[in-house]
């Protein structure tokens, strides 16, 4: 929230309420000499003391002692360590630790206006959320489900609504820019069972736990740890003591702690790996059990809970968009976010003013503290987690490396150390056996699954009422869905473990909701995600699937609760698709490139372009999958905004139009990721040698595939100026092809890079070093080619103009790159055109 500059004089921090000379782009972490033993610093001739505080501070990779930057550290990863790389006479420091005293001494305003507006807010979401849970005992009109009213009355009106209070204590839904412009409480919800302070071990939570100490009275809320079973050691005796010194404090604050039915690694071996588009570790081993080990005492029912969580803007684009309260992932849950605009000197500042305890994880290094593997976190993290916890992270790494071989990745070790395993979900689940094929035809939805978990009927009850007779193999019945009558009949195939189950002329609706129950009966592995969702109570996940009857209402919300209603049937998606993923990319093209020439006779008129054009049939085809992965069309090959843009600048600006294509095509294309990936600036190659890399790394294909697709790649360079103008590819004998730089960046192609590229992470924080990195796999050096003085010159640029997009802090050995948070790549790209 305060801006931040160097404090020579105590070694730490400062805090202003404005930028001043000096004022740091990010916020640094404290370095402690635990995490400098790690590095080495001690045997390399650094000399300091070993100390509870902090001897100096790290932003990203940087180290730096009372304002001056000392050592950068480079390549660490699971297996490898850091190399440090001292700044000129920095060789052999002797540190003194900072003076925690002063420097909190000279933060304090700061810290106390902080502290007090968090536990204001805290007190006052309490009171008003506490409040309607009185007035919905006492008055009876209040009954009523809100939530739902409000859900209605804006599809209804398609105006965004609200649910204010009135001053007679009953509740009303009102359109959210009135209630916004009167000024008025808006209320998530009318019912809270109860308030929750969620701890995770991290610093973030332990700041909200004790602000919450501080706000609500100790009986009126409880604290839950959600303890993954992949959590790092010291976060489980962090805890111990947290509890301890609560206890002692408040000793009627209750704690608990909310683990899933089974480990972790049982969950690794039946649905895979999470990744970083789908981290399912985070619903199945936290939240669906904190929130399950909520129900309201005898009955089934979820209890409606306000969390107070640790969510900061600072750590990504999305959490900085969060209202301050909102709704959670589950429909029971509203999250409120005290120290949401705090950054993380604040967080620790506030932990070394009350003496609170702070997780070894951190001493060691750590910006973060999550899971001993994770694949949001960095090569870095993996380098402490395998020096400091190498016992408990080798099942999982011995698992990457199984699995990996298994799926024929070639050269392993730099597919787990580079933690391409994140883009890429790996296992070895007995349920890819499983298999379900839908169909629509003649008006009638027809199911096949092989090898089903479960029987259609555990899930059917979620879906409607419905009657059904069993005869020999076959069954006939009939469900009655949306005061509608759909006959159906289900039909074994014993001898190959299946069945088809057909519905005739089944509404949209039906057939949508249909396949979500078949989903769910061929893959649950009971993880319980779905049952949080439950409204009513009705559904039961453990030991069995069980739905009663006389609870379910038919809201459908388990069978919405995930893409494609079951979380389990994703993951299997997600390995299966991998190489089928790669497979139809590869083949999409055919043999053909993506043409300037067709591009622009495209973008003159896109309606006309399918009536009448210059292109052979199989060339449609190419061209289609070619738009697609560049964004200019959506699936339905339509034009996109990003399209539409395109066509205002294809004519005038080349250099501009080709930066952005490539940029798209890098993240959506798998030869062309591949391409910029692996082939470096100044390698030589051909269409031979291409081949050969990417069989060797193990990616299947079917016959000739991968020749099609280096050959449609290779058209590109040769058709497009992604070739000869973006320098993919410089002839430099006749023969053989060089990849060369690329020098002439424009701004926007430049700026549009880094939105994207910031988008796929989920951050706004960047810094240019990163993207010389070698575990870099995107962004612009890799994707365009261009060398760290344009990458600056052109920062500079972008930072001094008018219309600024973003912030670059080059200056003083920082490198450091903001982005606006109100802008992303579209929007960022309008603005500069
Ligand atoms: S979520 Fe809705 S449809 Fe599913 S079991 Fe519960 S009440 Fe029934
Ligand atoms: S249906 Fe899917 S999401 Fe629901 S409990 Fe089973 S595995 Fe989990």
């Amino acid at each position: 929230m305060y801006k931040i500059t160097w404090d020579k004089e105590t070694g730490g921090v400062l805090l202003h309420s404005r930028i001043v000379d000096g004022t740091l782009g990010t916020s640094p972490r404290p370095v402690f000499w635990e995490e400098l033993d790690l590095l080495k610093l001690n045997e390399l001739g650094w000399k300091y003391p070993h100390c509870e505080e902090p001897l100096l501070w790290a932003i990203n990779k940087q180290y730096w002692y009372r304002g001056e930057l000392v050592f950068e550290v480079k390549g660490a990863n699971i297996y490898d360590e850091a190399t440090v790389v001292f700044q000129p006479r920095k060789e052999a420091l002797k540190l003194k630790p900072v003076n925690v005293k002063k420097m909190l001494e000279n933060c304090k305003e700061y810290m106390f206006l902080l502290e007090s507006e968090a536990i204001e807010f805290i007190h006052e979401t309490y009171i008003q959320y506490a409040g309607s849970r009185k007035s919905v005992q006492s008055v009876a009109a209040n009954q009523l489900d809100y939530e739902a009213l409000a859900a209605r009355a804006e599809k209804k009106s398609k105006t965004k609504m609200a649910i204010v209070k009135e001053d007679c204590d009953s509740f009303e839904i009102v359109p959210l820019d009135k209630a916004e412009e009167q000024g008025r409480k808006i209320y998530q919800t009318t019912k809270i069972d109860k308030f929750l302070a969620s701890f995770s071990g991290g610093k973030d939570s332990q700041v909200v736990l004790d602000l919450c100490t501080r706000a609500i009275p100790s009986t009126d809320f409880e604290v839950i740890y959600s303890d993954t079973g992949y959590e790092l050691p010291p976060s489980l005796f962090l805890y111990e003591d947290v509890q301890k010194h609560y206890k002692e404090l408040y000793p009627d604050l209750k704690f608990s702690v909310a683990r899933n039915h089974e480990s972790v690694l049982n969950y690794w071996d039946k649905i895979g790996t999470p990744s970083d588009t789908h981290r399912w570790c985070c619903s199945i081993m936290k939240t669906a059990p904190l929130y399950r080990g909520l129900k309201q005492d005898g009955t089934n029912k979820q209890a409606k809970v306000l969390t107070f969580d640790g969510v900061r803007a600072e750590e990504s684009v999305k959490r900085g968009a969060y209202m301050r309260v909102g709704k959670g992932k589950h429909t029971t849950i509203t999250n409120a976010h005290p120290i949401i605009n705090w950054n993380a000197v604040e967080i620790f500042l506030y932990l070394f003013k009350h003496d609170l305890p702070i997780n070894e994880a951190y001493r060691y290094g750590k910006a973060r503290v999550g899971c001993l593997i994770c694949p949001f976190s960095t090569a870095w993290d993996d380098m402490i987690a395998s020096k400091r916890y190498g016992t408990e992270l080798k099942p999982f790494t011995e698992r990457l490396v199984a699995w990996s071989k298994d799926s024929k990745i070639g050269k392993v070790d730099e597919f787990i150390k580079e933690r391409r395993w994140k883009i890429k979900a790996i296992g070895n689940t007995d349920l890819v056996k499983t298999a379900v094929s839908f169909s629509d035809a003649n008006n009638s939805f027809t199911a096949t699954v092989k090898n089903p978990l479960h029987s259609v009927y555990e899930w059917l009850p979620a879906l409607c009422e419905y009657t059904v007779e069993q005869k020999d193999n076959v069954d006939k019945g009939s469900l009655r869905f949306d005061g509608n009558v759909y006959d159906f009949h289900l039909k074994y195939e014993k001898e190959k473990n299946q069945y088809i189950f057909v519905v005739e002329n089944p509404s949209a609706q039906l057939s949508f909701l249909l396949r979500r129950v078949i989903y769910k009966s061929a893959y649950c592995v009971h993880c319980e995600v779905c049952e949080v969702d439950c409204p009513t109570g009705a559904l039961s996940i453990v030991p069995n699937v069980y739905i009663d009857k006389t609870k379910c209402i038919h809201c459908h919300k388990c069978l919405n609760s995930h893409d494609l209603g079951c979380i389990s049937a994703d993951c299997v998606r997600m390995i299966k698709n991998m190489n089928n993923n790669e497979e139809t990319k590869i083949q999409g093209y055919k043999t053909f490139g993506f043409r300037e020439e067709w591009l622009q006779e495209y973008l003159v008129d896109p309606e006309y372009f399918w009536k009448s054009n210059s292109l052979g049939t199989a060339q449609v085809d190419g061209f289609k999958a070619w738009l697609k992965d560049a964004e200019i069309n959506d699936s339905k090959n339509k034009l996109t905004r990003f399209g539409e843009l395109l066509q205002q600048i294809y004519v005038d600006d080349t250099n501009l139009t080709w930066e952005l294509i490539l940029t798209n095509l890098s993240y959506n294309s798998f030869i062309v990721n591949w391409f910029v990936n692996n082939i470096k600036i100044g390698q030589e190659y051909d269409r031979k040698i291409l081949e050969g890399m990417i069989n060797e790394q193990g990616y299947s294909s079917k016959g000739k595939t991968v020749a099609n697709a280096v050959a449609a790649l290779i058209q590109t360079f040769d058709y497009s100026p992604i070739g000869d103008t973006l320098n993919m590819s410089m002839n430099t004998d006749g023969k053989n092809n060089v990849r060369g730089g690329y020098e002439e960046i424009t701004k926007a192609g430049l700026a549009y890079s880094l939105y994207k590229y910031a988008e796929k992470k989920g951050v706004h924080s960047l810094r240019v070093s990163d993207f010389y990195n070698d575990e870099c796999t995107s962004g612009p050096f890799r994707v365009l080619g261009i060398s760290k003085q344009v990458f600056n010159n052109t920062l500079k640029a972008l930072n001094s103009a008018n219309n600024r997009v973003l912030i670059a802090e080059l200056a003083m050995g920082l490198d450091s790159i903001t982005l606006r948070e109100d802008l992303n790549s579209i929007s960022c790209l309008e603005s500069l055109l």
